[in-house]
């Protein structure tokens, strides 16, 4: 993951220069990898995902399912902050796959927790966040969860009891892969 990361910061061909590029961070033996959109101006400041004020609603959300933000691995679709927090473009967001996907063949999580639209329309193009959310969805061989990103909920447009909800059948999604696994290993004996 170190010289990914390496490799991706010296890449001069990646858009959005001369903004920091925030890569992700976290335990890349994670079962579940949280992927958001961009970076915003905190993020840029400090050189990590998710720790402005959507960044402290996520870690807020983690802690109460008993994890710690430390447990997974956070990154984001496009790695630098788009001007005045503007969307993604598409053809940023294009720039930047080769690289998530391969952060994403490092750490192999079961589960991708997608935060937002954008992030949840990568992985799931027809998808719509009011109807998908808080759900799993098979894909490529992994589920993919959509949240609502945290900036809705601070924006009020999501309830916070309807947010915690959506994490409760995210960590109740994380033990039913378990489960699975472990059911698994049972059929070949107690190793
Ligand atoms: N919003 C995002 O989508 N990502 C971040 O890292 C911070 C805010």
């Amino acid at each position: 993951m170190a010289s990914l990361a390496v490799q991706m910061t010296g890449d001069q061909g990646l858009p959005l220069q001369p903004a920091n590029l925030v890569f992700g961070e976290g335990n890349i033996d994670c079962q579940v990898m949280f992927i958001g959109e961009a970076p915003g101006a905190e993020e840029d400041r400090l050189v990590r995902p998710f720790v402005g004020r959507s960044g402290k609603l996520l870690d807020k959300m983690i802690d109460g399912l008993g994890w710690k933000r430390e447990y997974v691995y956070i990154s984001n679709i496009v790695k630098r902050r788009p001007p005045d927090n503007r969307d993604p473009l598409p053809e940023e967001i294009e720039a930047y796959k080769p690289y998530l996907a391969r952060q994403i063949g490092i750490i192999n999580p079961s589960i991708i927790a997608t935060l937002g639209r954008f992030s949840m329309n990568y992985f799931l193009p027809t998808a719509k966040i009011t109807r998908d959310q808080g759900k799993a969805v098979p894909h490529e061989g992994r589920q993919i969860f959509p949240l609502f990103h945290p900036a809705a909920v601070l924006r009020g447009t999501v309830p916070v009891s309807v947010y915690e909800e959506s994490f409760r059948r995210l960590k109740e999604a994380c033990l039913d892969t378990r489960r699975v696994v472990h059911n698994h290993k049972d059929d070949f004996g107690p190793f």
